[in-house]
């Protein structure tokens, strides 16, 4: 994933948060802000420990057994096994109140570590079937080590909290290492929803954090509504007939066809969509047939990705693609089949009251430094809860205050590398939003 344009707003510019309507008092801040100090060193520990075993999707047993002895230790109602790997930790405060979620995904990518690094990754995991270099290129090794600090945080301020907290660390965000088991299996976030993570207690609101380099560390960034875009991959086979070259009229060019459709599909978001709306994206990555230039092949592979920040719009694409693909071969004497690899991921539209309501905190825990960030289309599972119960997504930057965002790498980069200063600032987050949002009505 990556951050490039930013636009940049003070915190409480932003038009919905006329006032604070639960902000943390200033004794409580003060008191997640010591605890998460004091649990600095610790939480960089974890950091390191699991950045030097990164597990791959529905594979993390390591990062798993970790966070539930934990989550244990801090007496927690822990299951394990949840949708996979999962592991979720109930806290109950001292007082009834609602259900607050909060999601970490523990997952690392098929990706070689470039960064020079004592407790840089070496690791091997499976990746469809081959063996490959593992690593946290996307920073959910911090995410858990986050997690695990802010259960602790809480775990002491027990007695301050009215209501419940379901820490979620979650499997397989980035998407399955192996084969589906079945057509249409569910992991990651859709896996633990089935499990019923939402339920026993029902959850009223969920937050998540995502590591970002394109934002200085201190920082983070929210947005109200759309913050990252739906994710579907597609396959389309064009099928004609096969030929020799120099007589296509014998045969059916399913090449001209799939330019034709290539060229088809850039006029849905161009000719057809009302771009005023939201962005989208429809790009193909990969057009494959043939073997020889004087023969016509029978056949034509295109792979692509789809990406919109509304999830109607999301839908009205897909429909529009295989309009535009089934009438361009039909006119061409050919066949298009599309086919969408399901389940996608959908849109991660933030909850925009509970972003007005909770932006007061977000601002309090990092001294007036939420910024509102441009929306970005890469895509996360962390929908999936969303599609189920307000939630707010948000970004914690990640790159040294000294560096240039621009020039730090990318997640899922052989380089990606965090200042590790974003940890405790992600607990102190974390932990306010809780307290604020379990005090507010
Ligand atoms: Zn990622
Ligand atoms: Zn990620």
């Amino acid at each position: 994933m990556r951050i490039k344009p930013l636009l940049l707003i003070l915190a409480c510019s932003f038009p919905g948060a006329v006032t604070p309507v639960h902000a943390v008092e200033s004794g409580l801040l003060k008191e997640i802000q010591s605890r998460a100090a004091a649990m600095e060193a610790r939480t960089i520990a974890w950091r390191r420990d699991i950045h030097q075993h990164p597990e791959l999707s529905n594979q993390e047993h390591r990062t798993a057994a970790l966070v539930a002895e934990h989550l244990q230790k801090l007496g927690l109602d822990v299951r394990t096994g949840v949708g996979g790997t999962g592991v979720v930790g109930v806290l109950k405060g001292s007082k009834p109140g609602k259900v607050l979620a909060l999601r970490a995904d523990m997952d690392a990518l098929p990706v070689r570590e470039t960064v020079d690094l004592p407790f840089a990754s070496r690791a091997k995991g499976r990746h469809m079937g081959k063996e490959v270099d593992v690593m946290h290129a996307c920073g959910h090794d911090g995410h858990t080590a986050i997690l695990m600090a802010t259960a602790e945080v809480l775990a002491g301020m027990r007695d301050q909290l009215p209501g419940t907290v379901k820490f979620i660390f979650q499997p397989a965000e980035e998407g399955a290492s192996e084969a589906p088991k079945h057509e249409g299996e569910h992991i990651g976030a859709r896996a633990m929803v089935d499990a019923g993570v939402l339920e026993n207690p029902k959850v009223d609101a969920v937050f998540g954090l995502h590591l970002m380099p394109g934002f200085h560390v201190g920082t983070v960034a929210y947005r109200p509504g759309a913050i990252l875009a739906s994710g579907d991959t597609f396959e389309m086979t064009v099928t004609g007939k096969q030929t020799h070259g120099g007589f296509p009229w014998n045969g059916v060019d399913p090449i001209v066809t799939a330019s034709q459709i290539v060229l088809g599909m850039q006029t849905i978001v161009s000719r057809q969509l009302d771009l005023s709306k939201e962005p989208a994206v429809v790009s193909i990555g990969m057009i494959q047939g043939g073997n020889r230039e004087n023969i016509i092949p029978e056949k034509v592979e295109l792979r692509g990705t789809v990406r919109a920040f509304d999830n109607a719009m999301r839908a009205d694409i897909q429909k529009r693609m295989r309009t535009t693909a089934q009438a361009i071969a039909q006119a061409s004497g050919a066949k298009a089949e599309l086919r969408f690899q399901d389940p996608g991921y959908a849109a991660t539209i933030n909850d925009e009251r509970l972003t007005a309501r909770m932006l007061p905190t977000l601002a309090q825990a990092t001294q007036g430094r939420a910024v509102l960030a441009s929306k970005l289309s890469a895509s996360e599972d962390f929908s999936e809860y969303q599609s189920k119960v307000p939630g707010m997504f948000f970004f914690l930057g990640a790159t040294d205050p000294k560096k240039d965002t621009a020039s730090a790498a990318p997640n899922h980069s052989p380089s990606f590398a965090i200042d590790e200063a974003a940890l405790t600032v992600g607990v102190r987050t974390m932990a306010a939003l809780t307290l604020d949002y379990l005090n507010g009505d």
